[in-house]
């Protein structure tokens, strides 16, 4: 078993450059500080509260070394697919380069939803730790990642990035439904190379990438909310001190999993630079914490990369809120954030939803049993989801949905009325014919 647990390993600040050089764990202790959420039933609220109360105990602390012991390069994961292009578009219009091409819209011949179009439905804005046996808030196993990604996949679900659902660029073919998988605290156990050069099979990355193999369908990327400055193994992907290799070395492995993430359509995202429990300092602290944890990700990014997402650690807001999505650090230095993620909340409305609030994302916590009961919630009555028209330039939804509809982010699109969804747990007339029956995980 290469997966070791709760170990926690010493502070590594020297990959931090510019960062605040500080000792101690940025653990939580306790509550976190989310406002009430308007538009939520009580379903998507069940647990959030215990949830945060165990965060980075867990999340940020403890020590998943994803793995040394791992199996000796799997090729498919170790070389994934060689990509060019990348989403390095700040319009987040770009997609990972072979996958589009291998699988873009209209040429996926995957399952899809039962249902007609409603782009004004919701979307699952899935959040990720760490990967290990002991599953918990915190801790998804590697059976239970691999079932995620089937059962999505199964059920007509397709990853993009949160940069693409807040441009409202979600390009995904008919009658499939976005989903956001967010990677918080760049563990080890998220990405991994083995000394032989190939991406660790066991690692999040690695089985990603092989399910994309076996999947071309699932071309999209994810969001990977990164920690240059926590404890080890969460500063980097696990890139610290403790790794036997001298500081270039290190740096080129970052550099190398940067790249890996960009080429192949995923997105980068600030969570500050320690994981500071930003409602607990003042305006100048909480503004250095997330500056200089860009300053510090943006070393092994394109210059002209700009990080639109920003995950609040442990969903703990600064008194002063807007410094979450904009402030100035170190001699006038400045972010901006076109997203700010919440730690829990459910699934998120769309991007065209009059509710629709980009510095409020909520997530869904891959807690155990979670993302399977709300699967199972969405197959039985799938009113509520997000399912795609397929054409990029046409906002599709029921009738019944016409209300939410924020036509100040329509941009260029044309809003278009469509057939209803069918009743809760009817199968739909003139479903997509590839429809796959729910597999019943
Ligand atoms: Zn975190």
């Amino acid at each position: 078993m290469m997966h070791t647990g709760e170990d926690i390993g010493p502070l590594s600040m020297d990959l931090a450059p510019r960062g605040t050089r500080r000792a101690g764990c940025a653990c939580v202790q306790g509550t976190h500080g989310r406002r009430k959420r308007r538009l939520m039933s009580t379903r998507y609220t069940r647990g959030a509260a215990a949830a945060a109360a165990l965060a980075l105990l867990l999340a940020a602390c403890g020590g998943d070394k994803g793995g040394n012991g791992g199996e000796k390069g799997d090729a498919k994961a170790a070389n994934g697919p060689a990509v060019a292009g990348g989403d390095t578009s700040a319009s987040g219009q770009a997609r990972g380069g072979q996958t589009a091409n291998a699988a873009g819209p209209g040429q996926d011949n995957g399952p899809r939803a039962k249902t007609g179009a409603n782009e004004l439905g919701r979307i699952l804005v899935l959040e990720y730790h760490r990967i290990g046996p002991k599953e918990g808030e915190w801790y998804r196993s590697e059976a239970h990642f691999r079932q995620d990604l089937q059962s999505l996949y199964e059920r007509g679900y397709r990853p993009v990035t949160m940069r693409e659902v807040a441009s409202g660029n979600i390009n995904l073919p008919a009658g499939t439904s976005p989903v956001v998988f967010v990677f918080d605290d760049s563990s080890q156990g998220q990405f991994y190379y083995l000394p032989n050069g190939g991406i660790d099979p066991h690692t999040m990355v690695g089985m990603w990438s092989a399910f994309k193999q076996q999947h071309p369908e699932w071309s999209g990327g994810a969001t990977w909310c990164v920690l240059p400055g926590a404890v080890h193994p969460s500063n980097f992907w696990g890139e610290a001190k403790s790794v036997p290799a001298n500081r270039q070395e290190r740096e080129a492995t970052i550099k190398k999993k940067i790249d890996y993430l960009l080429q192949n359509g995923h997105e980068i995202c600030n969570h500050t630079m320690w994981h500071a429990k930003l409602s607990q300092y003042e305006d100048g602290f909480v503004q250095d914490q997330i500056g200089s944890g860009q300053d510090s990700i943006m070393h092994y990014l394109p210059a002209d990369y700009k990080i639109t997402t920003f995950a609040l650690p442990l969903g703990l807001w600064p008194k002063n809120r807007p410094l979450a999505w904009h402030g100035t650090y170190r001699n006038g230095k400045t972010y901006d954030y076109q997203v700010v993620l919440e730690v829990s909340g459910g699934p998120n409305v769309s991007p065209f939803d009059r509710a629709w609030d980009p510095h409020s994302v909520d997530r869904f916590i891959a807690a155990p049993g979670a993302i399977e009961r709300q699967l199972a919630h969405w197959d039985q009555d799938p009113a509520e989801r997000y399912v795609s028209d397929g054409d990029p330039n046409t906002v599709s939804y029921p009738a019944r949905e016409a209300s939410k509809l924020d036509r100040s982010r329509l941009g260029n699109r044309q809003a278009k009325e469509v057939a209803d969804t069918p009743a809760a747990g009817h199968p739909a007339a003139g479903a997509a014919p590839a429809a796959t029956p729910p597999s019943g995980h």
